[in-house]
């Protein structure tokens, strides 16, 4: 039978992690639209008030949940907190990343360690805690925020993409392990879209001018065009699709 509200999130409670700004922010704003109850994770409680208060202006309801993802004894404190006192988390968008940018060959240390950190230890970090949780009610879905780099390498980026490929094969284990107890997890690729995390980049009419050339869409993403794959992922719709990752990049990943 096909089921009557595909795309309906009604009633289900979504934690979003790096929901302050960026896609995070927008994915949880759309999720809620399709009628999510929204938990915006992040690591700074005045920028959660802040992107709350554009639900609130929205007419749309989201709570806050502050902590680190880097932090695991903080994860599954989170994680805890939000079940004991806001109920079940449904669905899971592993959102939080970062970016860091040098020549491989002068790559530091640090920045090494804090990409692995964040985009993804972090990931199972939360994908574990939340996943415990769904396990004995037998069902729950992960969307786990990966990239065109999972895919594909471009100068100056060669750690970040090493995360994100990892994160991509992550997903795919998740799925294995977990598909058993009712769970869905999948992975959502954005290509090249503006957020601070591109700074530099959107500013730099070279680096535009490649981009619109080499993405056979011929531009730039708009964040709110990431909304209808997490809705996708997250909703009945995607009942039978496990350890899958879903391009939304414009074409760049299967063109030359
Ligand atoms: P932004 O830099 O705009 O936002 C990142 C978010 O992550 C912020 O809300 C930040 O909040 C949060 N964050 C960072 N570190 C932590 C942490 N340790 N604990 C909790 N929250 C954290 O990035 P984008 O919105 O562009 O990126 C979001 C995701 O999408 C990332 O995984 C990124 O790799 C991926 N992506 C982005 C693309 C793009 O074109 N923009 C392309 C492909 C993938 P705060 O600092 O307040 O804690």
């Amino acid at each position: 039978m096909i089921h009557p509200d595909l795309f309906s999130l009604s009633g289900r409670r979504a934690l979003v992690t790096g929901a302050s700004r960026g896609i995070g922010l927008v994915l949880a704003q759309g999720l809620a639209r399709y009628g999510a109850k929204v938990v915006l994770n992040g690591r700074h409680a005045d920028a959660l008030d802040a992107a709350k208060q554009q639900f609130d202006a929205d007419g749309l309801k989201a709570g806050t949940a502050v902590f680190d993802v880097t932090d695991q004894d903080a994860v599954i404190d989170g994680i805890e907190t939000i079940e004991r006192e806001l109920g079940p988390i449904d669905i899971l968008i592993n959102n939080a990343g970062i970016q860091r940018r040098a020549p491989l060959e002068q790559f530091q240390r640090k920045d090494w360690d804090d990409l692995i950190s964040t985009n993804l230890n972090a990931v199972f970090f939360v994908g574990q805690a939340v996943a415990r949780h769904m396990i004995p009610r037998g069902q729950g879905k992960i969307v786990n925020i990966c990239s065109v780099q999972s895919e594909l390498a471009r100068p100056g980026i060669a750690p970040y993409t090493a995360t994100k490929g990892a994160v991509k094969n992550l997903t795919k284990g998740m799925a294995t392990d977990w598909a058993r107890h009712g769970l869905q997890i999948n992975g959502l690729a954005p290509g090249y879209f503006a957020t601070e995390m591109n700074e530099k980049l959107v500013s730099d009419e070279e680096f535009t001018a490649w981009l619109n050339k080499r993405t056979p869409a011929g531009r730039w993403g708009q964040v709110e065009e990431l909304v209808g794959a997490a809705v996708f992922l997250s909703s009945p719709a995607s009942s039978f699709v496990n350890g899958h990752m879903l391009m939304v990049d414009g074409g760049i990943s299967i063109s030359l």
